[in-house]
């Protein structure tokens, strides 16, 4: 009956918090060695020019190599670690090996990709985050303009003291903001007038729905339009098939990211890619000032 199932239902929900707080407790010590041993990786998906389709930049993200459980996906442990707090080193980790290898790869193929790199909460909390950002950037020598931090729309204003300035001085800085997973928060188009970021990333949860939902593609179709009069540009993730290429690419859509171009890879494999499209372009990838 359904008052049975009412009643298994409740066990179950007493029972897994229960379990999974001693996993969580376990997990969480295990994920404090992580870095330490140097089980945390950096994986790169590359970001497009939704016209040229030549690639413009890479979005970092991590990994964890388990030895025993194999790779971990930041679904599963970036929310442990931003309730125990380690993911401001983590954080710190991530933000230095994603300037270095954008550096590396700047100076390598004569190529400004620029890096985004996800910032948490409890990062935007730090009082020196901005310190922290330059002094990355100072370290490894990449430009400023080449760094794009992506902030999650439901980050809210209220709850992070000095999230404006904090987002103001990074600008400062030259970096770029992004607004990330947009439109699946709850900001006011107010928030979004005074949120200072330079790009837009308009979430997969409406870009999958291309072709299928008329009312997703309205969405993504205004969100475009109003990113566009507020001068932000406007990057769409989750970009699976041609169809929904073609929809974003007549929106004008100025950057598009997902597995119809590649998946995240790891830093070898990215630096393959490059190296790849160095082959194919021949002698014109060396040569920025010749026509075409
Ligand atoms: P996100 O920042 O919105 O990243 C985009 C996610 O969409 C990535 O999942 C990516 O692998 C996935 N994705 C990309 N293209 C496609 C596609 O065409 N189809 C589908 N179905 N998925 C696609 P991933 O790598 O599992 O990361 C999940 C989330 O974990 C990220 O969402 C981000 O919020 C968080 N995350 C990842 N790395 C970091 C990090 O270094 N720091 C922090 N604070 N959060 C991170
Ligand atoms: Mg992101
Ligand atoms: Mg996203
Ligand atoms: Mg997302």
């Amino acid at each position: 009956s359904a008052k049975g199932m009412g009643r298994n239902n409740f066990q179950a929900y007493v029972a897994v918090p229960e379990e999974s707080h001693q996993q969580r407790l376990a997990l969480e010590a295990k994920l404090r060695q992580a870095e330490k041993n140097g089980e945390l990786r950096v994986f790169y998906q590359p970001q497009i020019d939704g016209h040229t389709e030549d690639i413009v930049g890479m979005e970092a993200l991590i990994r964890w190599e388990h030895p025993e459980l194999g790779m971990i996906s930041p679904g599963f442990f970036v929310p442990l670690a931003e309730e125990s707090g380690l993911i401001i080193t983590i954080g710190e980790w991530v933000l230095r090996a994603a300037c270095r290898d954008a550096r590396r790869w700047q100076q390598r193929f004569d190529l400004p990709l620029r890096v985004s790199v996800n910032l948490s909460a409890l990062q935007l909390r730090q009082p020196n985050l901005v310190s922290l950002v330059e002094a990355v950037l100072e370290e490894t020598g990449l430009d400023p303009r080449l760094l794009d931090l992506e902030v999650t729309e439901s980050i809210s204003m209220k709850t992070i003291p000095r999230l404006l300035e904090t987002l103001h001085a990074l600008r400062e800085l030259g970096c770029a903001i992004s607004i990330d997973d947009f439109g699946t928060g709850q900001s006011s188009l107010d928030y979004i007038r005074r949120f200072p970021a330079d790009r837009i990333k308009i979430d997969q949860a409406f870009v999958r729905n291309i072709g299928i939902d008329p009312d997703d593609e309205a969405i993504v179709q205004a969100t475009i339009v109003m990113a566009h009069n507020l001068n932000r540009e406007v990057v769409a993730e989750g970009v699976e098939i041609e169809q929904h290429l073609d929809f974003l690419r007549e929106q004008g859509c100025e950057v598009v990211q997902g597995f119809l171009f590649c998946r995240p890879i790891p830093a070898v494999s990215f630096e393959n890619l490059l190296q790849e499209r160095e082959r194919l372009l021949g002698g014109r990838a060396r040569a920025p000032s010749a026509p075409g």
